[in-house]
């Protein structure tokens, strides 16, 4: 207790709004601005700070997105920092699926392996549902898992999955159909089929 408030004391001798201002200034790289305050245009610097925060953040924000080993199909699609017009087109129902499906929230054996006792390397995260030596990832699950075919045949355009590939994958989950976009959203009726075969068969 008495190291922590001699700690809070430090800090607020060491740290006024100075010390802050120095610190965000460094931060943003404008920390020539702090010596040389005489030369700083009032009206136009916080215009200027602002969009140098964000262009900041956006750059944090891709690398993160970039390095990220969870979201690794994510940063293939999500190129921008942005808001995404599919956010308006769904309803809360659809939107909440698919959501999900572009940031890997989900089920699948690609993101389930990594946190439950069945932490097994990335490449032998199998479907257990066809049992194939397919990795279960969203890729799998959406253009080419046999167990949902039929749902796939009533909501999906054949172009995906006939000749399937991950690029076209990756088109489908960019598209700007509105139609297509509530149809992909429906393949979560095949996330309860798969659902109820995997606890048949616990
Ligand atoms: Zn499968």
């Amino acid at each position: 207790m008495i190291v922590t408030v001699f700690a809070i004391t430090r800090y607020i001798m060491y740290h006024n709004w100075v010390y802050n201002v120095k610190k965000l200034l460094v931060d943003y790289e404008f920390v020539d601005i702090f010596d040389n305050a005489h030369v700083l245009n009032t009206k136009s610097f916080p215009l200027v700070f602002k969009m140098k925060v964000i262009e900041m953040y956006k750059r944090e924000w891709y690398d993160t997105l970039n390095k990220s080993i969870v979201m690794d199909l994510h940063k293939f699609f999500k190129s921008n920092f942005g808001y995404e017009m599919y956010l308006d087109v769904l309803p809360k129902s659809l939107r909440i699926f698919f959501s999900r499906l572009r940031m890997s929230v989900h089920h699948l054996r690609i993101q389930t392996s990594r946190y439950t006792n069945d932490n097994r390397p990335r490449n032998e995260r199998y479907c257990v549902v066809c049992n194939s030596h397919d990795i279960e990832d969203e890729y799998h699950f959406i253009c080419i898992c046999p167990c949902y075919s039929n749902v796939r045949k009533q909501y999906i355009d054949k172009i995906y999955y006939v000749k399937p590939s991950v690029y076209k994958y990756l088109q489908l989950l960019t598209t700007v159909d509105k139609q297509e976009l509530i149809n992909i959203s429906l393949v979560k009726h095949a996330l309860l089929m798969r659902s109820n075969i995997t606890y048949t068969e616990r």
